[in-house]
Formats: C-alpha cells, structure tokens, sequence
C-alpha cells in the first residue's frame, strides 16, 4: 500500500496534464494550454514585436538583422539572418536566474544546415550553460540539447536527427531538476531523454547579478558559432518541467489554431484518475477505537459549523490526539430551508469511522446578533521589538531591520515615476524607474508604490526607537504625499488658465487622437491629457483602464486589454489612508477623498449586472481590498457616499451566493473552490470594513464565515492556502474543500505569500470582534512558519510561492527593492508591522491582551502602564512580564493550543492556580502593582500536522513551530520517517534551544530559519 502512495505522487508530478481549455480571452490569461500562467516565465510570440507576453514583463530586446515578415503558417513571424553577427534575440538576464527546472519551447523554421546556430543558449560563459541546437555537424547527431555546469568535458544532453530545413518544427526541452533528466521532443514527441542531470538552473545563472547572465534566442554564447537563420516564432520559457503530454498539446493547439486561453475561472478537469487516497489507516488511525457522533445547531438559511475534530477514543485506554473529521460541504443552502433535525456524515480519512452530526435547525430569530468591536491594537510606535533575554536579535528583529534599513536607502522618486509619467511631468535627475509589474509598458504599474506609502507610514511609526530613521521615514512620506497631492490636483482642471478640461469622471474622453480608450502605456503611446480624467484622479496610469473594464476589457497584454486597474488602486488608496491613519499625514487623506469620490461618480452609474461581471472577469476585474478602502474612507470622513462605493464592490455571488442572497459565504456556503485565493481574501477583509460601517450581520457573517472554510478545507501547515493542480494553478484555491493531497501541492508552488499577509490581517480583525483563541492560534502559526520564514537570510529578499513539496526549495527575490510582484509590496507592510498584533487593549481599557510570546516593550499610555516581555521564545518555552505603573486591570494570557504539556503561571514569583485550557485565553485578575511581574510556562512538545485527506504525510511541530528537514538534493517522493506513537519525543533527539533536531536520519530546523531545499512535509509512519 505504502509504495502505491509513493508512486501515485510520482505519478501526478511526472505527467499531470491538463486538457486544453478554450476560451475567447488573449494572451496573459490564467491558462494557456491549460497550464497555469504562474508556471509561464516569458512567452515571446514574434507576431511583431518582442514583448514578453507573459505578465513578468520580460521584454526581450532584437540584436543585428533581425525583422517580422508575414508567413504562410503563422501569420506574422521573426526572421533571423542567419551568419556571424546575423541578428538574435536577448532576453534579461534576470528572467531565469533562479529557476530550477526549466522547459524551453518553440517554432523554428530552419534556413540551412550551417552547424550548431541554435535554438537557445543560456549561461555564464563557456563553462556553465544550457543550450539547443536544431543543427549539429552530423545529420545522426544534429539536434541536440547540452547541459553543464562545470565545463564542457562534462555536458551532457540528449541528441537526435538534425531537423529538416524549409519547414516548421516544434522543438521542445525539459530539464527536470526532481528527476535529473534533461529532454529533448521534436514535433511534441520527446525524442531523447538523459538521465543523472544533476544540475539546476541556478547552477548556470547568476541569482545576486543577474547582469552577468545570458539569455539567447537564435545565438551561441560561444562566439565562434553563427547564429540562427530562419524563422522563429511563440518561444515560451516556463519554471517547471512540463510533461510530455502537455508538451504534444501545446503543439497541436497551435496547429490547431483555435485560441487555447481562458480567463475566467473554469475548472479543468483533471485526465487522470483522481490521486488515489492511501486506505489503510495511517499516523493515529490504526489506533483509533471510537470516533463519537454529535450534535449541533444552526439557524434556518445558515449552514452549522461543524468542528474541524473530534476527540476520539483509542484502542486500549491510548491518549491520542483528537482526530480531523471531513465534512461533506453543500453548494447551496436546501438542507437548511426549514426548521428541523437533519443528519450528516462524516468521514476519518484511512479509517471506516463515519461519525455523524445531527443538526437541529432553528428558526430564524429576528434581528440577526451585531457583533461588537471590543478589542484596538495599539499604534506602531507604543510597541518596540527587543532583543531577546540574552541580548541576540530575534528573528522578528533581523526581519524587520532588513527591511527598515534598506526602505531607508530607497529613493522615492523611483516609486514616483510612473505617476509623473503619466501626467507628462519631466522625471528628476538621476531617478532610476521600477521594473517588472512597475514597468513602463506594464498595465499594473503603481501597484509597488501603494505598498510603498504603507511601508514607509509604517516604518516611520514604528521606528520610535531610532531617531535619524524616523526622520528619514517622515521626509520620504511627505515627499510622496506633497508630489501626489499636486498630480492629483491637476486631474480635471485646465492645464491653462482658460483651456479645456473636463471635470466630470463619468464623461471621460478618448486620449487625444484616438477614437477609442486604450491601455497603451509606451513612452510614444500613453496619454497624458491629465485635464480631461475628471477630478481627484490619482493612478500610475490614466483612467482608460477603468473605463475599458466597465466595458468588457480582458486580462492582458494588447492595447485593448487590461491588468485590474482597481487592484492597483486599492494599493495606492491603501498607501495613501495608512499614511494618514498610521502616518499622521492629512494631506494624503485629501488625496484619496478625492479619487475615492472619482470611483463613487464611475461606479454609481454603472448597472448592478455589469458590476457582477466586472468582479467575477478574472484578474481584469480583481480588486484587491477597493472595499475596504472605500469603508475606511467611510470611517475616516464619515461621507455615506464612501460606504455606498465600498457596498458596489461587493462581490455578490462570492458573498450571498446570487442576487437574491440565498447562500454563499453570508449563509456558511463554500465558494472558495478553484479560485483565485489572494484575488478573494482581500475581498473579505473588505467586507469585514464595510460591516463596521453598515452594521449589516450579512457582511461579518461573510468574513467569520471565510475564516473557517479557508483555515479548515484549504490550509497547508505553514498557514499558507492555494497551490492547485485542479484547478491546475498555483495561485488558486483546490476544486473542493478537503483535498488538499488529491487536487493541491501544484508543481507551480503553493502559499502565495500575500494571501497569507491578509489572511493574518483578516484574522487579527476578526479577533477584535470575537476573542476566540483559535484566531491569534492562527496568527502565531502563519507569523512564524510562513511570513517570517518568508525573507531571505541576510537580506530583505522575499517569496512569491512557498513551495513544500518533497525537496523544494524557497526562492527569494527583490532583494534591492526595485521590481515588485504583489507578495514583494505585501513583505514590505509585513515586515515593518510585525509587532502589530502582540497586544491589544479592550476599548473601554479594562483589560489587556496578551497574544504573542515576542521580547517588546508595550506603552498603554491610556493606563499609563508600561509592560515589558522578556523572552527567548521560542528558543526557550517561558516568558517574563513586567509592569511599570498600577491599576487594576485583566490581563488576559493566551493558552496556545499546541499547549497541551501544561501552562503554568507565577506573579512575583508564587505559583497560581490557574485553569489554563489550551486554546483559550486565561485572565489574571488583579490590582497590580508597580514592578510585578508575570512568569509564564507553555512546555513544548512535538505534535503532526498532517494533510487533511491524506494523514500519513504530515508536518512536524516542536511548539508553534514548524520544523523541516533539511534535504540534501531535489526529490521525488516525500521522505519517509517513523516515529514513536506514543510519544514522538522518544523518536527525535536535539537541543530545543537552538531548535535543531535529528530523527530517524535527517536533520531537522525551523522552517523560518530554512534557506535550502527542505521538506515540510513528510511520510510519517507511527509504530
Ligand atoms: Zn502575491
């Protein structure tokens, strides 16, 4: 049974495809031959130009004769000379530097049999390259592609017949890092295939200068070969090692002609049969004895909330842990129309136990409850980060410093440019643009300089500590905010006195010249008639992009396409409210009073069923938190017309189900399957805002509800969610609640790391409300096992993905802080607020919460208390409180719920007695004085997180911990550790104040500390 398991993983890693989805949308959609698009790295089609049309915005640039002529079969096509210094195709360096696995594919139509022109190259030099040719000296040996990274005597590749010339042929390669083979297919059939290829591409590429590498199309890095002649066309570059069937579809469906996209949020169906389920109880099920039957209750229209487990009952009198129990999930609410019992069933993966649930459902009371907020977080600045008790940084420390002092060395005006650029302003001297999604030509550009407002507001409160540093955040902020103010007021009015203008956001005209909008943002082709956009219009780009999503614009890369305009916006609002609320800055508040009134004018006027489409177009129409912004405007104003905007974001069949409101996400219904994870979570953060100002239960419902379904069905062990095979893309949710082993762990990567920064946010917000441990439980979970173990070792370089599959490894980047992806602007809020959530206080300040274990010093200045937390946590399991001040006051401690060893409490050095039930919080009631102090005691142990459908592969916790085993090389199959059932300490040896562990021979360390290949999860056997 165990290698059937092992296999079937092998199995869906090697040749998971998926079938080909057709749709109406161009290029940059969510599926291009129904492979992921976070998968593709560039796509170059050579239709005419030699933009990359994927969304990174890898551009390449043309070198010698190169031109675009019209072709029988392509349509329009690159031609290349051929010859010494003939012409090629450059690619930036910086677009491959750290894959690992890389396929290489293309159209090429060979003019000659001049020897080893190639197809591609790419490397450092004559020693460390990857490259294929379609021609080789030998008719036998002629096409071939060649692997090294330590010279040429040790190549290795696989070769065939060189390729007929005068024709077009589909050459492929595959160089697949877990299984060491590099590959070779000629018209979608893989013609040759080596084996023990041991090299990454990131043994080839330089990471920290990316510079130094060379990426071809058509030339040799070797100077003494000619470069290609002929004909070239759609050479795509994707990070992982597509299979041999995805490569043979997606020669046929260029052949086929038929537009092999899909933009909306379509389910492909997987053409194999679903991973099958290992069905001998595994981990704790062989011992399981009983698993009880319960009972709940729920309100008509609302679906219970079923506990995610079960104490169950052991063989033998056995303690054990209590057991994860699946729960059927409807897709609508019939079960629950009338008042009532009805019965469901659950499931124990490996185990036949089916325990049931019987609900009893009441009748609607009238007058839904409205929860109240009784909890605030302090500001920034009250709470200082401090060296553990033995005088070393912590990890939040080191975290927090590389981002605060390289955001210190930044230069604003980088993060000005592309505004300024819109509004034709000259740029000032020197300033260096952004790249990547903030690239001249990129339909999202603006979006890194709104995550830049919020961390520079951030740093600049939060660096009370530091007086030059909260100075140069004070400088920088205000600089930002004076440049945008005076754009803004630009919008709408006369760029003379007396010239025209238009004022009205609604009666926007075409750019000047043009008979329609368009998204053209070339240096010759963006618009600047900044007095025509309406008032209080603030973007990195014109309007246009706003317009054209009203009327039906797609996601990507043609002029007549769009990147949601309004998740940019959401950024820069974002920015601009934070600089306000946390940075104390009024003007920005003005800024975006008058861009959130121009969205109200826009959206007022558009019909509810257009609005429907518009949030459900997939990433055209992501928005980001747009609600939350507008809600919070609300708040900070108090203007209606805000809440009304925030209400018309409201992403109605994700929140109520459908325009009569008869489920969704308000009534407990799961919507979340297959999509988009961090296009959505925002969206609920946002909904959560806008019941703060509407006080309608409906919306709260939607974010308590979202919560669960996401933490339970969906969630990975380090709090990370998404990484689909089915939907096959790493960004979205899995097809169904619950199986996260069958349909997610997608070779693409899972745990978006931005998704995780607003699950954390949703989490402490919904605390506020409800003080329900299981959501700082949370927090501790996803702060140390994903957002701290998500930055770079010694400098503030961050993940997109974190990948666990067996032996993957964390890829860092923007380190230098010049080329944003969302999840690098999201790590610049995280890391300069990580002491955000450690305490907060009840709004009347009769109590206070401890929820974090961090050394930090804490101002509750409405008490005029100081607390000071002492700790080496969690390199040592106890934590000191000491109060300066007195008062009487709660002070409430949480009890984590992997504190199942006990939790002991001392004042002033006495025990208490105290009944500390983990995964509560426990109140310390007292009048306290001046210098008392607190001791608390959580031991750690070692407990599993195991896959929710599969519970053999499991993840090891030492206390919220996560610790991975370090692995020495790319793996296939999840490694196999047994360990003692009774108590896994028995089995794993090591020094629980360094963290560092040993068991059944592998090393094993914080995942946060991890910068190698690792496992997070493993193959867990209990004896
Ligand atoms: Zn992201």
């Amino acid at each position: 049974m165990k290698r059937r398991l092992i296999s079937s993983v092998v199995t869906f890693v090697m040749s998971w495809s998926s079938v080909a989805v057709y749709g109406q949308a161009g290029e940059g959609a969510q599926f291009l031959d129904g492979i992921g698009e976070t998968a593709l790295i560039a796509r170059y089609l050579f239709t005419g130009n030699s933009e990359d049309w994927s969304r990174n915005g890898y551009h390449a640039t043309l070198h010698g004769e190169a031109t675009y002529v019209d072709d029988e079969q392509f349509g329009r096509v690159l031609s290349l000379p051929g010859g010494r210094d003939g012409g090629y195709v450059q690619i930036p360096g910086r677009a491959l530097a750290n894959m690992e696995s890389l396929t290489v594919t293309g159209w090429l139509n060979v003019k000659d049999l001049t020897p080893w022109q190639r197809f591609y190259d790419l490397g450092l030099g004559n020693d460390r390259y990857l490259y294929c040719t379609p021609v080789g000296q030998e008719r036998a040996d002629g096409c071939r592609v060649r692997m090294t990274a330590a010279g040429y005597g040790a190549e290795k590749g696989p070769a065939t017949f060189r390729v007929a010339t005068g024709q077009w042929v589909h050459l492929a390669t595959v160089l697949d890092t877990t299984m060491k083979t590099l590959s070779l297919y000629v018209d979608g059939v893989r013609v040759g295939r080596s084996a023990g290829v041991d090299w990454t591409i990131t043994d080839i590429l330089d990471q920290e200068n990316a510079s130094a590498n060379r990426v071809y199309i058509g030339k040799s890095l070797y100077d003494g070969d000619a470069d290609f002649g002929g004909r070239v066309y759609d050479v795509r570059f994707y990070g992982i090692a597509l299979s041999d069937r995805q490569i043979a579809v997606i020669r046929r469906n260029a052949l086929s002609g038929e537009d092999t996209t899909v933009a909306e949020t379509a389910t492909p169906v997987p053409d194999e049969p679903e991973t099958p389920i290992e069905e001998t109880p595994s981990l704790y099920g062989a011992r399981l004895a009983a698993v009880p039957d319960i009972a709940a209750e729920t309100v008509v229209g609302h679906l219970p909330h079923l506990p995610i487990t079960l104490p169950a009952v052991y063989a033998d009198g056995a303690v054990g842990p209590p057991v994860r129990v699946l729960w059927p999930a409807p897709t609508d609410t019939s079960q629950v129309q009338q008042p009532g019992t009805y019965t469901v069933t659950g499931t124990v993966p490996g185990t036949a136990f089916a325990p049931k649930a019987v609900v009893t459902v009441q009748p609607a009371s009238p007058g839904q409850p409205r929860p109240e907020q009784r909890l605030e977080p302090f500001p920034l600045g009250q709470v200082l980060l401090n060296r553990d008790d033995q005088g070393r940084d912590t990890p939040f420390i080191k975290n927090r410093d590389k981002f605060i002092l390289t955001l210190a060395t930044t230069d604003p005006n980088a993060f000005l440019y592309n505004f300024r650029d819109a509004f034709g302003e000259p740029q000032p001297d020197g300033v260096r643009p952004l790249r990547g999604w903030d690239s001249q030509t990129t339909r999202l550009r603006g979006h890194a300089s709104g995550h830049y407002l919020t961390a520079i507001a951030q740093a600049y409160a939060g660096t009370t500590y530091d007086e030059d540093l909260h100075a140069t955040f004070a400088q920088k902020m205000n600089y930002m905010i004076d440049v945008l103010h005076d754009l803004s007021q630009k919008s709408g009015r006369p760029a003379t006195e007396g010239g025209p203008c238009n004022a009205d956001p609604t009666q926007v005209p075409p750019g000047p010249g043009k008979d329609d909008y368009d998204s053209d943002l070339s240096r010759d082709g963006i618009r600047t008639d900044y007095w025509n956009w309406g008032e209080g219009f603030i973007s990195g780009y014109p309007p246009d992009q706003f317009i054209m999503l009203e009327k039906g614009a797609t996601y990507g890369g043609r002029n007549n396409q769009i990147w949601a305009p309004y998740y940019t916006l959401h950024k820069i609002l974002a920015g601009l409210l934070d600089c306000y609320e946390v940075g104390g800055n009024p003007k920005a508040l003005e800024i975006a009073k008058g861009m959130g009134m121009w969205v109200f004018r826009r959206l007022s006027v558009v019909p509810t069923e257009t609005r429907i489409k518009m949030w459900n177009r997939y990433i055209a129409g992501e928005y980001g938190g747009m609600n939350e912004a507008m809600a919070r405007l609300h708040r900070t104003t108090g203007d209606s017309r805000f809440l009304k905007c925030a209400q018309l974001f409201d992403n109605i069949d994700f929140f109520f189900g459908n325009a009569e409101h008869e489920h969704g996400l308000a009534c407990n219904v799961d919507t979340l399957r297959g999509k988009h994870a961090n296009q959505h979570i925002p969206q609920i953060t946002g909904a959560l805002e806008t019941y703060k100002g509407t006080q309608d239960p409906a919306y709260y419902q939607v974010a308590n509800n979202f919560w669960g379904i996401c933490t339970h069905g969906y969630m990975y062990s380090i709090g990370g969610v998404a990484g689909a095979k089915n939907p096959n893309n790493a960004e979205c949710f899995t097809a169904q609640p619950n199986t996260l082993f069958t349909n997610g762990f997608s070779e693409g990567g899972q745990n978006e790391t931005c998704a995780t920064y607003n699950l954390l946010k949703l989490s402490r917000q919904l605390f506020l409300f409800d003080q329900d441990a299981k959501f700082m439980d949370y927090y501790e979970q996803a702060l140390y096992n994903h957002i701290l173990a998500s930055v770079d070792e010694d400098n503030p370089g961050n993940t997109y993905h974190v990948p666990l599959n067996p032996g993957a490894r964390k890829r860092f980047g923007n380190a230098r802080m010049d080329g944003f992806t969302c999840c690098n602007g999201t790590a610049l809020e995280s890391s300069t607020k990580l002491q955000d959530s450690i305490y907060f206080r009840s709004t009347d300040n009769k109590t206070l919460y401890i929820n974090l274990y961090i050394p930090s010093t804490l101002t509750w200045s409405q008490r005029n208390i100081e607390l000071q937390q002492s700790t080496r946590f969690p390199y040592a399991d106890t934590t000191k409180l000491t109060i300066a001040g007195s008062g009487t006051f709660d002070i409430r401690v949480r009890v984590p719920r992997w504190a199942t060893k006990g939790f002991t409490v001392k004042i002033n050095g006495r025990d208490q007695e105290v009944d500390a039930v983990p995964g509560t919080y426990l109140t310390l009631r007292r009048s306290w004085q001046d210098g008392d102090t607190i001791e608390l005691k959580m031991p750690f142990g070692f407990h599993l997180g195991p896959v929710m459908d599969q519970p053999s592969i499991a993840s090891i916790f030492y206390g919220p911990v996560l610790l991975a085993a370090e692995e020495p090389e790319p793996r296939t199959t999840w490694r196999q550790v047994t360990l003692n059932a009774d108590d896994l300490s028995q089995s794993i040896t090591g020094n629980p104040h360094t963290l560092r562990f040993r068991t059944d021979g592998v090393n094993l360390k914080p995942f946060f500390e991890t910068y190698s290949r690792h496992s997070v999860y493993l193959d867990v056997t209990l004896e």
